[in-house]
């Protein structure tokens, strides 16, 4: 499986790319993860990203490019990958056509996750982080208290810093003019499937498995 995930911050990437991984057994790359990683390292690529990544704004096409080469190159992507959050720019995807040309690496699709305006907001600004496993969730979903901890693991959840209301509209902004003309790019392919990204997270997981196919072990 090597396939793009595509839609605007808080449209669902993250949550089914990480479902996804789990079921099929191949690598998760969120970008803004790597980053945000990266930040938390004090790293080089750190130091350079980290105003980008609070203002919400998009890190320079060469320092990401750079970062995308080193993971798919690595043993970790051999068995195939979801990428949640690259390419954003038409030149990313221009470089990561070049990518897959040069390492032999065949695309299987592009799916597209469509969710509203209002709602990507609401998302963003309600959405709860997990520290140690990256999940996601919405406050309303838990129960209240300030010491909640993640459903899943039982790891610290956290506001991300670009999840206030002002950010997510920025980030809104800067989807809609560099990141959506991404959409008639890969539209011009025949690999391009645009989906309901408003339903709930299980009907989205089944609508991506019915483009994708079920596991082996799971038929
Ligand atoms: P995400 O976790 O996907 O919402 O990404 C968080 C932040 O990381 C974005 O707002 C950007 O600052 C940065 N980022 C992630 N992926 C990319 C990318 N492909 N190109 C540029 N910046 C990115």
């Amino acid at each position: 499986m090597r396939i793009i995930l595509f839609g605007p911050p808080g449209s669902g990437k993250g949550t089914q790319a990480k479902l996804l991984s789990d079921r099929y057994g191949v690598l998760h790359i969120s970008t803004g993860d790597l980053l945000r990683e990266a930040v938390a390292n004090r790293t080089e690529l750190g130091q350079k990203a980290k105003e980008y990544l609070d203002g919400g704004d998009l890190v320079p096409d060469s320092i990401m490019v750079g970062l995308i080469r080193e993971v798919l190159g690595s043993d970790r992507a051999r068995n195939g990958f979801i990428l949640d959050g690259f390419p954003r720019t038409v030149a990313q995807a221009n470089d990561l056509d070049r990518l897959f040309e040069e390492m032999g690496i065949r695309l299987d699709r592009v799916i597209s996750l469509r969710v509203e305006h209002d709602e990507i907001i609401r998302r963003l600004t309600y959405r709860l982080t997990c520290k140690q496993c990256r999940s996601v969730f919405s406050e309303a979903q838990l129960p209240s208290g300030d010491d909640t901890r993640c459903p899943s693991c039982g790891g610290t959840l956290y506001h991300r810093k670009d999840d206030t209301p002002e950010t997510a509209r920025h980030r809104l902004e800067v989807y809609l003019k560099d990141t959506k003309p991404l959409k008639d790019f890969y539209r011009q392919t025949d690999r391009f499937t645009q989906i309901d990204g408003m339903k709930k997270i299980d009907e989205v997981q089944r609508l991506i498995e019915d483009i994708v196919g079920v596991p082996p072990s799971a038929s």
